[in-house]
């Protein structure tokens, strides 16, 4: 198989990005609020990467919290856990995984008018990315970020060494759930073998990444997956507070509950609930191709992928039945049309 490589359409930005580069001095590098491996990977392998060109890098997690089962990832790194302290100084800003500025949440209102189109780059993967830098590359095609900045870094001439090969695996293997999402292509796998070679530890980060949990987690799971309801093809579960204080668990221990459930044969949808004192923060997932969750998502102001999306919903009840009633109605519509075309 020929070598892995962006599409030609991304050449003139790719391109354009280096130029820019080269002038750049310092480089502030944010994670999206809510870490995953995909934020967290890219912004420690750029940080790396353009630490190596001589740049000034400022890696920042927005929300100022990672989570416990990605911090073996970024211990020689201390990326800035920002809780609204002054940043050091920095001319470009490169969002890697991140759909839009909102996505920064405290972080995007102490930039302000630093948010700029000229002074952002903007590498993803997403299709609700806004578009809202200057130089924008969106690969719809890649199943991660972190297999765009690979090919990107490569075609940029920098060597992939170790420290570089390590992070991009990790991201590819959260945002795939170990290659088994469907936006796993011949190309991410050509990409992961690439990575491995160049010395990325598959079985640490297998082991890390989706085995290795707290006693908490798993009596967390228990609690999520005792909670799940399912009614006219949505599959809903909860994170409540109380659940947290019974099992000692921390809200970041329950990001694996949702894929478990979303193999759930008999739901279309899968809806998780993540109780906060204004609301909740929605995951939500679908089984078919036939729901764009990223659609469903946007109505309440969220975003993500067709299969994989989240959102936030600031209110009370009578929101969140308003958003369980849509998403039913978008199931119920689906079924209708693969009815009809059967
Ligand atoms: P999660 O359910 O948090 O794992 O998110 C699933 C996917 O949707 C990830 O790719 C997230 O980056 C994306 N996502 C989650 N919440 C939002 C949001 N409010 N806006 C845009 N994208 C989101
Ligand atoms: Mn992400
Ligand atoms: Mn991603």
């Amino acid at each position: 198989m020929s070598e892995p490589r962006l599409s030609d359409e991304f050449a003139p930005v790719a391109a354009a990005m280096l130029e820019r580069l080269r002038a750049a001095t310092g480089i502030l590098i944010p994670t999206h609020i809510n870490v995953d491996g995909d934020t967290l990977a890219s912004v420690l392998a750029l940080s790396r990467a353009l630490s190596g060109l001589g740049k000034a890098v400022v890696p920042v997690v927005s929300d100022g919290k990672v989570p416990h089962a990605l911090q073996f990832l970024c211990a020689a790194d201390s990326p800035i856990l920002y809780t609204g302290q002054a940043l050091p100084p920095f001319d470009l800003i490169f969002f890697a995984d991140i759909t839009g500025p909102s996505r920064l949440g405290p972080l995007a209102q102490a930039l302000g008018d630093r948010l700029t189109p000229e002074h952002l780059f903007n590498v993803d993967h997403h299709v609700s990315n806004e578009r809202f830098a200057a130089l924008n590359l969106v690969d719809v095609g890649a199943a991660a970020t972190a297999e765009v900045l690979y090919l990107l870094l490569r075609g940029w001439g920098i060597p992939i060494t170790a420290e570089l090969a390590t992070p991009l695996l990790a991201g590819v293997m959260t945002d795939t759930l170990s290659f088994q999402t469907p936006s796993t292509t011949a190309r991410t796998l050509h990409v992961a073998a690439d990575l491995v070679a160049a010395g990325a530890p598959l079985e640490h980060l297998a082991d890390a990444l989706f085995r290795a949990k707290p006693l908490s987690t798993a009596r967390l799971f228990g609690a999520v997956v005792d909670s799940a309801r399912l009614d006219d093809g949505l599959l809903c579960a909860e994170v409540t507070q109380a659940m947290l204080a019974e099992t000692g668990a921390q809200p970041s221990e329950t990001e694996d509950v949702v894929s478990y459930l979303s193999g759930v044969e008999e739901a279309a949808v899968f809806a998780l609930f993540y109780e906060r004192a204004d609301g909740w923060r929605v995951s939500l997932r679908s089984s078919t191709d036939a729901i764009d969750v990223s659609r469903l998502a946007a109505e309440f102001g969220g975003g993500g992928h067709a299969r994989a999306a989240g959102l936030t919903l600031v209110g009370g009840r009578a929101l969140r039945t308003r958003f369980v009633q849509r998403a039913k109605t978008v199931i119920a519509a689906a079924r209708e049309t693969v009815a009809a075309g059967a």
